[in-house]
């Protein structure tokens, strides 16, 4: 393997710390931050991010409250829970767990938790704060992808980057924060319909796979020495896998972050930072 490995553990490792110690502060003030999960259906994958959610909240000293509801839920019953934890002072933050089961659309869900317990960082006005520039509570991915670029000295100011997928959870706002003054990266975002991936991407100096197809980018979408961030999550036999083919590819890009091991816990310090902000904000009145 030629390439720098983009390992996201020790970052999330110090993000956990300073979010830990912004919890222990809050404590000391008579506050408790707690963090609700959403989860409906029994999706192993979901589940498995859920149960890491829980666990991270525990380590940073977090109150974390599990709801778990049947794949047969009415849209409802999920509106009234969710109307429920927005009115619930113990909770800071809540996160609904996506994909919802049977394709259904999570967006209206999104949009009736309170912006200011949204710890995705996924609702309208969140997201409109993001567009514009604006302090506010981020999406957990891309804001962790942007924090182990600078980790490992990456420079986006003048680089060209290519994100790989335009959801609203990863790629779109991705490209977005890559794009404000001050980041000044040129961004172009492939789908789908991108003609000629390969001949696009290797005009990257970084490449962020987020499409969720495992082997879509191999050695011949990557110039020699480009940066690549390998968001995708595959569930195979033998564990996860990225979208990235890391064995060739290592080979010839510059630095390229694993699956497991690099996107995956800088999304969770994410999440925390976003939960402690929230109770901060709480706790301000
Ligand atoms: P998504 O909503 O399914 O979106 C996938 C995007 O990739 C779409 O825009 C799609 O294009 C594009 N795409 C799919 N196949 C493609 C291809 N062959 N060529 C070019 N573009 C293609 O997925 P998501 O929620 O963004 O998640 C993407 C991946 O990241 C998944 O594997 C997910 O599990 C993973 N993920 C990981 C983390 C983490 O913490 N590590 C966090 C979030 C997500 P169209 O729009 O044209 O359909």
């Amino acid at each position: 393997m030629k390439a720098r490995l983009l390992s996201g553990k020790e970052e999330a490792a110090a993000v956990e710390a300073e979010v830990a110690a912004r919890v222990a502060a809050l404590a000391a003030r008579g506050k408790a931050v707690g963090l609700a999960t959403v989860l409906v259906g029994e999706d192993p994958a979901s589940q498995t991010y859920v149960r890491g959610k829980h666990r991270a909240a525990a380590r940073v000293g977090m109150r974390s409250f599990d709801h778990a509801l049947p794949a047969e839920t009415a849209p409802a019953d999920l509106e009234r829970l969710i109307d429920r934890l927005n009115a619930d002072p113990a909770v800071d933050a809540m996160l609904l767990q996506i994909p919802l089961p049977g394709g259904l659309d999570p967006l209206p869900f999104i949009e009736s938790i309170d912006p200011a317990k949204d710890a995705d960082g996924l609702h309208p006005e969140n997201l409109g704060r993001l567009v514009l520039g604006l302090p506010g509570l981020r999406p957990a991915t891309p804001s962790g992808i942007l924090r182990l670029l600078d980790h490992y000295g990456v420079e986006t100011r003048g680089a060209i980057v290519v994100v790989v997928g335009r959801s609203f959870l990863v790629g779109r706002p991705l490209a977005i924060l890559l794009g404000l003054k001050g980041r000044d990266a040129t961004v172009t975002v492939a789908h789908t319909a991108t003609a000629d991936l390969a001949g696009l991407t290797r005009q990257a100096d970084i490449v962020v796979a987020a499409a969720g197809r495992r082997g879509l980018i191999g050695p011949e979408h990557i110039r020699p020495g480009a940066v690549v961030v390998d968001v995708g999550t595959n569930p195979t036999e033998s564990g996860l896998v990225g979208d990235v083919d890391f064995v060739a590819v290592s080979e010839i890009a510059g630095a390229i972050s694993p699956v497991p091991g690099g996107v995956g816990p800088m999304t969770i310090a994410g999440l925390l930072e976003n939960a402690v902000t929230a109770a901060e904000r709480h706790a301000e009145g």
